[in-house]
């Protein structure tokens, strides 16, 4: 019996000595206390706020899902296996979590409820917390049959506005007119990869667009990340922030 506790005990340790090794957290001061920015891996983060945890794209095999803290608010930029799982929706829901994700995404989800779908140019108020949905597409990396890897329309990208922090998590997007529309953006997260999303040239590019404070490429993959610091070297209102992603 000693010994199982002991055990427990143990693994209880090891999970949480896990826990803090694999994630990498940023904390910004807001107006309204700090929050915390988790990166998880690929395009998985979650973030803490205000006594509330909203993850985006929460994917089982990019971390360690079962000891992060469970969501608030989950939200989904698209229906991809790399961004949306069934599984980690179900492993972070308690009473009252809700889920943000698209049309495509609703469609596949059966028994999961407390759903809000929405659309490109939607916005919402939810936890104090304002969330607009904008378009995450491909113009240039399309399939062998013409098709776009993410067509206009599908996917969507988020701006949240968390006391006085404006956040932009991209999704799988390439650098998209809407981009010039954008202002005030504080930290910004850019897909940065191919075929899928941008190479390092185009994250500059829409970078240069809206001008972020904080620039964090995320699901780069191989990509190499140094091409991009030495793309926006010159720009010296961007900090670009490299995560083990
Ligand atoms: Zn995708
Ligand atoms: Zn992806």
């Amino acid at each position: 019996m000693k010994k199982t506790i002991g055990l427990i005990a143990s693994l209880v340790l090891l999970s949480t000595i896990c826990f803090a090794q694999d994630l990498q957290t940023d904390i910004f001061n807001t107006n309204k206390g700090d929050l915390k920015i988790n990166f998880v891996k690929h395009g998985s983060i979650f973030f803490e706020f205000d006594g509330k945890t909203i993850h985006i794209d929460p994917v089982l095999r990019m971390g360690n899902y079962e000891n992060y803290p469970k969501a608030d608010l989950i939200i989904i930029t698209h229906h991809h296996g790399d961004h949306f799982d069934l599984n980690a929706i179900d492993l972070l829901l308690k009473e009252n979590t809700k889920i943000i994700l698209t049309q495509t995404c609703d469609e596949i989800s059966e028994n999961i409820s407390a759903i809000i779908v929405m659309q490109n140019g939607d916005v919402l108020n939810i936890n104090q917390m304002e969330i607009e949905a904008v378009p995450a597409y491909n113009i240039m990396n399309k399939r062998e049959n013409g098709v776009p890897f993410h067509p206009k329309g599908e996917g969507n990208g988020y701006i949240l506005k968390l006391a006085d922090k404006t956040i932009y998590v991209a999704g799988d997007t390439e650098n998209i007119p809407e981009m010039e529309s954008f202002s005030d953006i504080d930290i910004a997260f850019l897909p940065m990869n191919l075929p899928y999303t941008m190479t390092p040239e185009m994250v500059a590019k829409a970078a240069k667009v809206f001008n972020p404070n904080i620039l964090y490429p995320y699901h780069y993959g191989n990509t190499n990340t140094s091409t991009l610091i030495d793309l926006l070297k010159v720009e010296k209102n961007i900090e670009v922030r490299i995560k083990k992603m």
